[in-house]
């Protein structure tokens, strides 16, 4: 028993004097590393309307609305398990995956994106689901 404290204080002391194996988030931030996976966000001026990754989506994350020119994006952050099964599956890469991952909140309504097509944009919207 005797051995057992000793060797437990050792272990205690050699750690005060070791660098934290943690960081002080959210006060010190870390790049993220190269080919993370984060949040997929359409470049909506590239987008042909085919509607292959809302069909690939494994959580239903991505409605496709009209075809061609006329096409909206709505995507659902909150459904999304960030598996980039989307991105992959387009062919003409109209889906990038960003480095984004701090998407914590209290309002379901912010997690819904509507990409535009007329407008090129990106916006926040209130969805009925
Ligand atoms: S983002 Fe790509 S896969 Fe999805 S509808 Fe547009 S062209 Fe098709
Ligand atoms: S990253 Fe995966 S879960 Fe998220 S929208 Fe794309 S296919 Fe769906």
């Amino acid at each position: 028993m005797g051995v057992v404290k000793t060797q437990f204080a050792f272990e205690a002391l050699k750690s005060i004097f070791k660098k934290p194996s943690t960081e002080e988030y959210p006060h010190k931030r870390r790049e993220p590393p190269k080919d993370f996976r984060g949040r997929p966000v359409w470049l909506i001026e590239k987008c042909v309307g085919c509607g292959l990754c809302a069909r690939v989506c494994p959580v239903k994350a991505i409605k496709i609305i009209g075809r061609g020119k006329e096409v909206n994006v709505t995507y659902l952050l909150d459904r999304c398990i960030f598996c980039a099964q989307c991105a992959e599956s387009c062919n003409i890469r109209a889906i990038a995956i960003v480095g984004e991952f701090e998407f914590a909140g209290y309002d379901k309504s912010k997690m819904s994106y509507i990409y535009d097509k007329k407008q090129l944009v990106e916006k926040e919207a209130e969805i009925a689901r």
